[in-house]
């Protein structure tokens, strides 16, 4: 089969199904320049995640995270959805679609406008860098308050008012992710029927589990990744190609 079978068939199962979930990485966000952590050139080849991405690190010396926290932020405030982040948006306003499952901390699912038309819940499983929070009174904080914290003597940490850390809720290496939203997320596997992964390599557990949590209950399910990945095997359809082409094509047969 070619890939333009493989579009067609796709959009074929899509057309059949009512509750459609997508399941998204940072392979849909290259196309945003936004790169993913992986592959060569990635977030990781500067950052040593050991060493600024864990959990139990940031509790003992917050700075290295922040560090690399406001170089990041730049360039998610300034990244734009693509394509593919407005082909799921399309398929919101359908009615297909039930649940959109994420790892991204992005937030360009929300900026394409997902989750406005028919309420779709949009489950972070790693948190968003927009949202932060005082790890000692839980004080909410949004991206744009946190410079005001930042003083001459502390450039780089955020204090909240009553003297805790403030972290944003994207997960850390060796940090649980929170109950409830993967609960809704694996609530959204068990009850779809069609399952469509993009733009991940399925290396992150427990996230990576939600493609057999779908499998299980018997939902169709789809990969459109430019590598493959070694979950290939439980997936009907493989598309192997740039998920900002692939998906507007499946969308626009579905029109
Ligand atoms: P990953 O980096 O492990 O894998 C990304 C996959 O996407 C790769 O297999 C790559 O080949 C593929 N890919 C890249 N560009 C693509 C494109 N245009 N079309 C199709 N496929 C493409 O990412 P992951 O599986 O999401 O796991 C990494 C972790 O890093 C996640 O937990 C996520 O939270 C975090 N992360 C998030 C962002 C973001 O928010 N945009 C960016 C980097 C990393």
């Amino acid at each position: 089969m070619t890939l333009q079978d493989d579009i067609m068939k796709t959009a074929e199962i899509i057309g059949k199904s009512n509750r459609v979930v997508i399941f998204t990485g940072a392979g849909i966000s290259t196309e945003s320049e936004i790169p993913d952590f992986r592959s060569p050139g990635g977030l990781w080849s500067k950052y040593d995640p050991d060493v600024y991405a864990n959990y139990f690190l940031f509790l003992k010396n917050p700075s290295p995270f922040w560090t690399m926290h406001h170089e990041v932020v730049d360039m998610l405030l300034i990244a734009k959805p693509n394509p593919a982040h407005y082909s799921i948006f399309e398929l919101e306003k359908m009615g297909k679609l039930k649940a959109i499952i994420t790892q991204n901390v992005d937030m360009l699912h929300q900026r394409a406008g997902s989750g406005t038309v028919n309420d779709v819940p949009i489950y972070e499983l790693h948190g968003a860098f927009g949202e932060l929070y005082c790890l000692k009174c839980n004080k909410k904080y949004n991206h744009d308050e946190i410079k005001d914290l930042l003083t001459e003597k502390e450039k780089i940490v955020p204090y909240c008012e009553c003297g805790g850390v403030i972290k944003p809720t994207t997960i850390l290496f060796g940090e649980q992710l929170p109950s409830k939203i993967l609960s809704g997320a694996i609530n959204a596997c068990n009850n779809c029927d069609c399952f469509l992964m993009i733009g991940s390599s399925l290396l992150v557990t427990p996230a990576n589990q939600m493609p057999y949590f779908a499998k299980k209950k018997g939902a169709k399910i789809i990969f459109i990744n430019k590598e493959d990945t070694f979950m290939n095997n439980i997936a009907d359809f493989f598309l192997k190609g740039k998920v900002g082409e692939i998906l507007p094509k499946i969308i626009s047969y579905l029109k």
